[in-house]
This record gives C-alpha cells, structure tokens and sequence, in this order.
C-alpha cells in the first residue's frame, strides 16, 4: 500500500462515530425506518374509498404533517378524477405557505472527488474516465463572480463529493470566499447571500464549524430507505455503505445547533411509494425529536451517468405520470415543506410541478466542475454527474415563470433574521412566513430586474411586481407604506433590504 492509499484508508477509518450513531437507535438498535412496516402500511390501505381521501385532504390543508397510514392511502389512488382533486389540494395547500413565489438558486460543484462507489454515481472512485477536479479559492471566486455578477443569482447549493480533499476545513473556506465576492451591477451590486450546502454525512464537530461558517440548509438525500437495497448500492466498507450514519446525518446536524435541513431521496432506485413513505418517517421522526421537519425535500430522478450502468438498467425507474403522482403525494403528507425540482427535469416538467406542489428551483445551471468561468458549452463530457433536461438561462425563465404570474424570489432573509428551525416551522404552519416573503420576494426581484434583467423579461417581471403591490396594498395595508419606502430605495440602487 503507497503512503497516499494509507494516508486515504486512516482518514476514511475515522470518519464514522459510532458514538453518533448508537445514542438514537432503539434499545433493540433498530433505527426509525421500518421497511416491513412500510411495506404492510402500503398492503392495509388499498383501496381507499373517495370520503376517506376527501378527510385526508383537509387535513392536509390545516398544514399538518400525515401519518404513514395516511400518505399510504393517498399513494394508493388510482381513480383518475380523485387524483386531479388531490392535484388540485396540493396545489391550494401550496398557495396558503407559499402563495405564488418560486425561490430560484444555482447549483455548484467544487469538487468530483469521491472515495465512495454508488453504482449509479458517475462520480464514484470505480469511473477511471472521470476527470477528478477539485476547485481552488481562486477557481471558486471566479465561478461566484459569474453567478452572482453576471447571472444574478443570491443563492447557491454547493456540492462536494466525499474526500479528505474537500473534507470540512475546505467547506469552511470555500463558504468564507463564496460570502465574500462582491460584484458591481448595472445599479448596484450582486452577492451570495445564502449558500446551502450538499455534502456527505457529518460528524457533530464538523456541523458546528459548517453552522458558524454560515450555512443555509444542510442537504443529505438519503438515496434510498429500502435497507436491502441500500445495502446492495452502496458497497460495503465504504463509508456511504453505512445506511445508519446517513439516516441520522440531520439528528447530528440538530445536535450542532443547525435547525435548518433537506432531506430527499434518489427516485428510481427502488420503489417510488416506498420512498415517499420513507420520506414523510423521517419527517416525522426530525418533528417528533426536534419540533423541527425538513425545510426543504429533494426527489431527483436518476439519470444516466458516465460508467454508471445501474443508473439507466434500474428496474424502478419512475415515469412521469408516478413522478407527478409522487409530487403531489409529498406535498399533500409534508404541507410546510419547500419541494425543489431541478433542471434535470425538462422545462415542460417543471412548469408541471409548479401546479403539483413545488416551490423551490435551479436556472442557468451548470453542473460541470468549473463550468460557469469555462463556459457553459464545455460543460459535457466526465467532469459532469449527469446531463441536464432544461439549460435555458436564469432571464428565460424568469421570463417565462412572470408570464404565468409567479413572482421569482431571491429572498435570503429567513435565516440572518432568525427566522429558522422552529421559528420558521411555526411561521410556514400559520401562514405568516408568507407576508414576510411576499414583501422581501418584490424586494429582491426588483434588484434583479434593474441588475440584470433583458427589456423583455424586465416588461413581464414589472407586471406581476404591480400585481403584488397592489395585493400588500389590499390584503396587508399595514405593511404597505415600509414596503414602498424600501422598494422606492432599492429602485435607486439600494441593496439587501429586507423584512
Ligand atoms: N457526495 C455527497 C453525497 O453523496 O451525499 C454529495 C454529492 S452527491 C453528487 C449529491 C446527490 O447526487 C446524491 O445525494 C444523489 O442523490 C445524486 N445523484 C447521484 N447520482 C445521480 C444520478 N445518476 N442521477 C441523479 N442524481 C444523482
Ligand atoms: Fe460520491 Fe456522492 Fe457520487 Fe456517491 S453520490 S459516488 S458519495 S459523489
């Protein structure tokens, strides 16, 4: 063994704490997902009839969370009219938290680095045509100062793989440098102003000095529930083959003190139904523990990925007719969740999903290791994780999403005021989140109309502003007089002034 395999096999040995993991597991050590249980709840509640799915949808509208036995039902629909009433209820559910803003972010890989093997990842250790990158600070300011100077964007979720390379004191650095870019803009100037983080479970430490640098939400999909399968996936020996130190990645993240978390799951590695289910036990189990669910849930679906045949010859890969059925099922069992749906999907889709339920997605992505400073069209090829389905820019769709009347948000404020964990889950529950957001969402979107909009897009985007003005005007007189002297402000080139 050279010096470099042994120095890689110590720091792989070190990465698990059992300590971290045993303290939440029952007194037999069994952890939360009962994948037989699952599969029962599933068997019990076929055929559910049209008054029971009626009382489940109005419970869905008090914003509460479902139990299994409940998401169970609705996952058993198949009458083709009660699943358009069930669309039609996650879609009133999603107006009552989110009324009709989209949250828009950018993706960004630091590094393809990986010591793990997932069969259906083109970037696990096994694919030798990976061209392995990990960004320096330099490289990380010059792809931030693309995103947030030219494109626009406030947001980000960074991505890394799991290495020493890239292990903590590279995530504090790498946030520290994306914090600190700072571009000058047509009227003033664009910045990241939250970075949410996907990256592999961590250790109680590490959380702690994620959390002080900063972080936005802590992101870890779970890949999927169904144990055997997860077993069969992740190969044994490699950390991700350790199905409980993912599963309880967010317990330790509470335990850090970050109370703001996304969980998802890979859709097309086993069961669609069985996921969802898996999906609403660990929200109940992160309420149950913490009184806090999951800010935000991912349900990618697999795609094909360089080396990777597992991720194309899958037998449970989801169509779009159980993908949309899926959709609606989160949003209706997890009614205060943000759902993110990505430019993996095509733009068709995610038109589609903003009726079913989502309210959080990506434009102008670039998913290659350095792609925005190299420029988008060198993006393909094996330093990218997978191809995307939509790659119009941030401005077309911004375009097209104000012609349909959403408002785009680049609102960041909810977590530098406080407003997180338990806070926020309150504010989501009861509705008040939304004034807060409606009034930063006009806010923000005006910075970006004057920072970086086409005229085009600037004509559609002053015409839902309008609309929204005169809703605060009518439906929230109180706030109306600050919101203008902010908006007035900001038009003459303020910036970052928010609620
Ligand atoms: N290495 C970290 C981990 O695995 O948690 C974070 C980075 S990993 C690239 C982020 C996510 O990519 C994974 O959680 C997985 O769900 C997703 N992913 C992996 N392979 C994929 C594929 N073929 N298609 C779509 N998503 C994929
Ligand atoms: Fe590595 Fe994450 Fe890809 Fe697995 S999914 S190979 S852990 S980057």
């Amino acid at each position: 063994m050279s010096m470099r395999t042994n120095k890689l096999q110590e720091w792989h040995n070190k990465r698990i704490k059992p300590e971290e993991i045993n303290k939440y597991l029952s007194a037999s050590g069994k952890d939360f997902i009962d994948d037989d249980l699952i599969i029962r709840t599933l068997e019990n509640n076929k055929n559910p009839d049209k008054k029971r799915i009626h009382d489940i949808l109005s419970k869905s509208m008090t914003i509460e969370t479902l139990t299994l036995d409940e998401t169970a039902a609705l996952l058993n629909v198949s009458d083709k009219d009660i699943l358009e009433e069930m669309r039609e209820a996650a879609l009133k559910v999603k107006l009552k938290v989110y009324d009709n803003r989209i949250v828009t972010f950018a993706p960004l890989y630091l590094g393809n680095e990986c010591i793990n093997n997932c069969l259906y990842c083109g970037f696990k250790k096994d694919n030798e045509s990976a061209n392995r990158r990990v960004l320096s600070m330099e490289e990380i300011r010059r792809e931030v100062e693309i995103l947030a100077g030219q494109i626009g964007h406030k947001r980000l979720i960074v991505v890394y793989g799991e290495h020493p390379k890239t292990g903590i004191d590279y995530m504090v650095d790498s946030l520290k440098n994306i914090y600190d870019v700072k571009v000058k803009t047509r009227k003033g100037f664009g910045q990241i102003r939250r970075v949410n983080v996907n990256a592999a479970p961590m250790q109680v430490e590490e959380l702690r000095k994620l959390r002080d640098a900063g972080i936005g939400t802590y992101q870890v999909f779970q890949e999927t529930y169904h144990h055997e399968t997860y077993r069969k996936l992740h190969p044994k020996g490699t950390i991700k083959g350790n199905y409980a130190w993912r599963l309880y990645a967010m317990h330790r993240a509470f335990e850090a003190g970050i109370d703001d978390v996304g969980i998802g799951s890979l859709f097309g590695l086993y069961d669609w139904r069985f996921e969802v289910m898996g999906l609403v036990a660990h929200s109940r189990e992160l309420e149950t523990r913490f009184g806090i669910g999951p800010h935000t849930i991912s349900f990618p679906r697999m795609e094909p990925a360089d080396n990777a045949p597992y991720a194309v010859k899958s037998p449970y890969l989801v169509n779009d007719d159980n993908f949309k059925r899926l959709m609606v099922a989160i949003r209706l069992s997890i009614p205060h969740t943000g759902m993110i749906i990505t430019a993996r999907e095509s733009a068709q889709m995610r038109r589609n999903a903003f009726t079913f339920g989502c309210t959080q997605t990506d434009a102008s992505s670039c998913i290659g290791i350095g792609g925005y400073a190299e420029g988008m069209q060198k993006q393909k090829g094996n330093r990218q994780q997978f191809i995307l389905g939509d790659t119009r820019s941030l401005d077309e769709t911004i375009r097209e999403y104000a012609e349909l009347g959403y408002i785009t948000s680049f609102c960041t404020a909810g977590y530098r005021c406080g407003r997180t964990g338990e806070c926020i889950m309150n504010l989501l529950k009861t509705g008040q989140e939304g004034v807060f957001c409606k009034l930063n969402a006009i806010l923000t979107f005006r910075e970006w109309l004057d920072d970086f909009a086409s005229p085009e897009t600037k004509k559609a985007g002053e015409r839902v502003i309008e609309k929204e003005l005169n809703e605060v005007k009518n439906k929230l007189p109180e706030f109306y007089s600050r919101l203008m002297e902010q908006y007035e402000k900001t038009k003459s080139g303020e910036r970052d002034l928010y609620f």
